[in-house]
C-alpha cells in the first residue's frame, strides 16, 4: 500500500530505529537528521515518516505532510543558525537521487552562489 514501510530502504530503516542516525528534528509525520556525507558545513535531510519514492509523488498522495517537509526544513534551518540555505529534491537516478524515499536536502553554512538555476 502507498506510504507503508519497506524492509530495504534505508531512510523507513532510520524512521524505524533500525539504523541509527544524528537527528536533530522530529515531528509528527517528519524527521530530520544529519546527511552521513555532507556537501556543505551543514547538510541535513527531511523526510517523511511513510514512504514514498520522491517528493512529488509524496505532495500528489498526502499534500499536508509535503507541505510539512518545508516547514520542517525552514525551522532546522533556523535552529542550525543558517541565514541562507538552499533545498534541493533530486528525483530520479540520473539527477542524482540515491535513496528512493521522499527527502530535501537542506544546504547551508557557506556561501551558496554557485547553482544550476
Ligand atoms: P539523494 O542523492 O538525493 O538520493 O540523497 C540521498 C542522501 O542520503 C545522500 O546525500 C546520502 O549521503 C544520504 N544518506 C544515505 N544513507 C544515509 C544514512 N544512513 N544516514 C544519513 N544520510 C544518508
Ligand atoms: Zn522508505
Amino acid at each position: 500500500m502507498a506510504g507503508e514501510a519497506q524492509a530495504d530502504c534505508v531512510f523507513c530503516r532510520i524512521v524505524a530505529g533500525e539504523i541509527p542516525a544524528t537527528v536533530v528534528r522530529k515531528s509528527e509525520r517528519t524527521l530530520t537528521f544529519r546527511d552521513i556525507n555532507p556537501q556543505a558545513p551543514t547538510h541535513l535531510l527531511v523526510i517523511p515518516r511513510v514512504h514514498y519514492p520522491n517528493a512529488a509523488e509524496l505532495a500528489a498522495a498526502e499534500p499536508e505532510i509535503a507541505a510539512e517537509l518545508l516547514v520542517e526544513a525552514g525551522e532546522a534551518a533556523r535552529g542550525e543558525g543558517l541565514a541562507a540555505y538552499r533545498l534541493i529534491f533530486n528525483t530520479g537516478a540520473d539527477a542524482g537521487q540515491t535513496v528512493f524515499h521522499a527527502h530535501v536536502h537542506v544546504l547551508g553554512g557557506e556561501p551558496l552562489t554557485e547553482g544550476l538555476v
